[in-house]
């Protein structure tokens, strides 16, 4: 896992090349790193071997797997080459370095990940990281603008306890409206959007409690799949102007996440499940009782689609979702939200209570969930726990 990292990035936006100097400094020792399959190592302190590999798992996913001599906890890389996309195994991953759009997700690889040649193994890497890392980027034409979700001070980027990130380059427009910052392709509907925000930003403040913080918005062309990292998020043009804009009010509401145990992250309920039911709320705040049912509908029928690919959902408890693979996290985001609304019409307004609590906590499991959501309630639900948890 990366502790702390610092990138000096040169682009060239003709040729889609990047010449990268990278110095990490890890948790613990590593071996073994993947990088981009377009790009090669230099230059290493110690001696190195390096190929291009499918990642175990996901074998259409090929990287360029660095084996150093020894395990080290420093590192310092030198490498450059072509930055491929990796749109032919994800269709979302189209990073590429160019003058329409450039992006750089952890994803593709863009830096060094300590990790081994499995897919399961580079997700674990990334998910369980927390760093520091301060990027220079150089090649950029005037023309274009650098778009971060943490500090920018002329071509030096800046952001702490992050687990991954994205850089984005295009003709942005920048749109500074505290506690907003936008990033923009186009000024189109920008207003609504920002009201819109800018309510939902209220709405979750008066539930939840206010953060003082700048959030950043990026837009992304079609199709780019959304993301969302510390105090920003990653949205296509339409998400950000459709008439009710849930992506980036559950990406907002991703602002408010309590902290969960390793253990209970895995089923993702604290973090997609809250996100999703929270931006239920705002739903029914902002544009009625009518979309909220929509939005809750819209929710019902997703899970009913996942149960008819893996039935054997039906009867699993949340703290199992994680457990059984990847292909059940949906349930959080579906059936996850649904507990919830549940548990709300059980509790009435004291779920308000429960979700401060709950943010406020020091750290979060099922047990602690439940002894609160218990003390919290006037009414008995044993019934609701023994049922779901
Ligand atoms: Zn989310």
């Amino acid at each position: 896992m990366i502790n702390e990292l610092k990138l000096k990035l040169l682009l060239d936006f003709e040729a889609g090349r990047l010449n990268g100097l990278s110095r990490e400094s890890l948790n613990g020792e590593a071996k073994t790193f993947l990088l981009n399959r377009g790009l090669k190592v230099e230059e290493t302190p110690i001696g190195f071997s390096q190929g291009i590999r499918g990642l175990k798992g996901v074998g259409a996913f090929k990287a360029t797997v660095v084996n150093l001599e020894k395990p080290l906890e420093e590192l310092e890389l030198k490498y450059s080459g072509t930055f491929r996309s990796y749109e032919k195994v994800f269709p979302y991953l189209k990073d590429s370095i160019n003058r329409e759009y450039t992006l750089l997700r952890t994803d593709s690889l863009f830096y060094p990940v300590p990790a081994e040649p499995s897919f399961e193994s580079l997700v674990k890497s990334v998910v369980s990281s927390e760093f520091y890392a301060e990027i220079t980027i150089e090649g950029v034409p005037d023309d274009l603008t650098v778009a971060f979700g943490g500090e920018i001070q002329g071509n030096l980027l800046r952001i702490g306890g992050t687990n991954r990130l994205d850089i984005a380059i295009a003709p942005f427009k920048v749109i500074e409206e505290k506690p907003f910052r936008l990033f923009l392709l186009s000024d189109k509907g920008v207003e609504r959007t920002v009201e819109l925000l800018r309510r939902t930003y209220d709405f979750y403040s008066s539930i939840l409690g206010r953060k003082n913080l700048i959030y950043t918005v990026i837009e992304t062309p079609e199709n780019y799949g959304g993301q969302a990292g510390k105090c920003y998020a990653l949205v296509s043009g339409s998400s950000l102007r459709s008439e009710v804009p849930v992506n980036i009010y559950h990406e907002l509401a991703h602002l408010w996440n309590p902290k969960a145990t390793p253990e209970a992250h895995l089923s993702r309920f604290f973090d997609e499940a809250f996100a999703n039911y929270l931006t239920a709320l705002a739903v029914k705040e902002i544009h009625g009782e009518n979309e909220y049912k929509k939005f809750i509908a819209n929710l019902e029928w997703w899970y009913k689609d996942i149960l008819k690919k893996n039935p054997e959902a039906e009867n699993l408890k949340v703290p199992e979702w994680g457990r059984k693979g990847l292909h059940l996290l949906s349930l959080s985001y579906s059936k996850g939200a649904l507990i919830l609304k549940e548990l709300h019409d059980l509790m009435g307004d004291s779920f308000y209570d429960l979700l401060k609590a709950i943010v406020s906590a020091d750290v979060i499991d099922f047990e602690t969930f439940r002894k609160l959501a218990e003390e919290l309630s006037e009414r008995n639900i044993q019934d609701f726990f023994e049922r779901y948890f």
